[in-house]
């Protein structure tokens, strides 16, 4: 696939003279660049427009868990928004009154309390991702933002960053020196979904030769099957894809895989029948969940989550496998336990890093 190549990129004065702008001028030559005030909100998509912004909230967030469910305790670096990858299901249609890609240019700022967030917390493990409101890796063709933080995260001692993407833009990550505190992860799906629901992103083919790529590089991987969607025969395409990605890469690389059954909140309905006419996704028979979310009825996501475990858990009983958004009574009816027996969520991540990754916050 084809890194995005804006034709019009909208600057705030603010972070006209940033170290982003500098370096999206380099590799966006032939792009008309417009310095503003202030970038004003916009209600019509445009592929084209790229935003820079300076953001002024908190750039580096909680994962936006639920109390109901188990939380993973992720911290999100906020470092732009939106996607122009358009999979039917996203929830950032829902999510974003700004359509347009947007990134923030005060990079410096988001360091800035990243520094602050691990020097005052020295005593534990710091996991933090990137792709909660974007992709990780789909600009980063333009950015060269792994090129900051992979070797920032090499530097700290407690903390691990992981960068989540459906793209195989993995070209910055090659020569960094990473030691072994960076997870370059990747959002699979069964070969079917990816055609219908996320067409503009990497093939499948794609994305395993870039994490395998990253497993050579000596970056660590984890994968995230999320959304699993129940359709007709929906077990054999997902047992394909368990299958290619086992034979892909050494399962030892792998710190994570999470799973989570299709959820969205009540008016992403009515946008995916606008944008995505085609897409039957909507059609199935949903709950409101605790945390207001549709989501499929019990039953159809344990046997979701069961199917795929069983898989995974053939290939290596060892590897950490979670649920996204799940309550006790799924963990253990699904995978035969539930994270209050390690702790809670939180700590069964830490424990993962710290066993596969050898970082944390009593080692060196
Ligand atoms: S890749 Fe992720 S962020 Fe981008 S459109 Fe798809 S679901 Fe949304």
């Amino acid at each position: 696939m084809h890194a995005p190549k804006p034709s019009r990129v909208i600057i705030e004065s603010d972070v006209s003279n940033s170290e982003l702008a500098a370096t999206l001028r380099a590799n966006l030559p032939s792009a008309r660049f417009e310095i503003v005030d202030r970038v004003q909100d916009s209600t019509r998509r445009d592929p084209n427009i790229l935003e820079v912004v300076r953001f002024r909230g908190r750039l580096l967030k909680s994962c936006p868990g639920t109390q109901n469910y188990y939380c993973c305790g992720y911290r999100i670096l906020h470092f732009g928004t939106q996607c122009t990858l358009d999979c039917t299901y996203c929830i950032l249609q829902a999510y974003l009154n700004q359509p347009n890609l947007r990134l923030f240019g005060n990079t410096g700022e988001m360091l800035g309390e990243l520094s602050t967030e691990l020097e005052q917390n020295p005593n534990r493990l710091h996991r933090i991702g990137t792709g909660e409101f974007t992709d990780s890796l789909l600009l980063d063709p333009l950015t060269g933002l792994s090129k900051i933080l992979v070797p920032f995260f090499a530097g700290t001692r407690n903390a691990v960053l992981e960068l989540k993407t459906k793209t195989n833009f993995i070209g910055n990550l090659v020569g960094l020196d990473h030691n072994g505190r960076t997870i370059t992860a990747w959002s699979l799906n069964s070969e079917q979904v990816r055609r219908s629901e996320e067409p503009k992103s990497a093939t499948l083919e794609e994305r395993l030769a870039a994490a395998r790529r990253c497993a050579d590089l000596g970056y660590y991987l984890a994968f995230h099957f999320d959304p699993l969607l129940e359709y007709p025969d929906w077990q054999t395409g997902y047992a394909e894809i368990l299958n290619r990605l086992l034979d892909a890469v050494d399962p030892s690389r792998i710190v994570w895989i999470s799973l989570g059954a299709f959820r969205f909140m009540p008016e992403l309905k009515q946008i995916i029948r606008e944008r995505h006419a085609r897409s039957k996704i909507p059609y199935g028979e949903f709950i409101r969940g605790l945390d207001g979310k549709m989501r499929y009825f019990r039953d159809i996501r344990v046997e979701l989550y069961s199917f795929m475990g069983e898989i995974i858990r053939k290939a290596d009983p060892s590897l950490c496998l979670y649920l996204c958004m799940e309550g006790k009574d799924v963990w253990t009816e699904a995978l035969g336990f539930s994270p209050d027996e390690q702790g809670g969520l939180a700590a069964m991540l830490d424990k993962a890093v710290e066993d596969k990754m050898k970082v944390g916050p009593g080692r060196g």
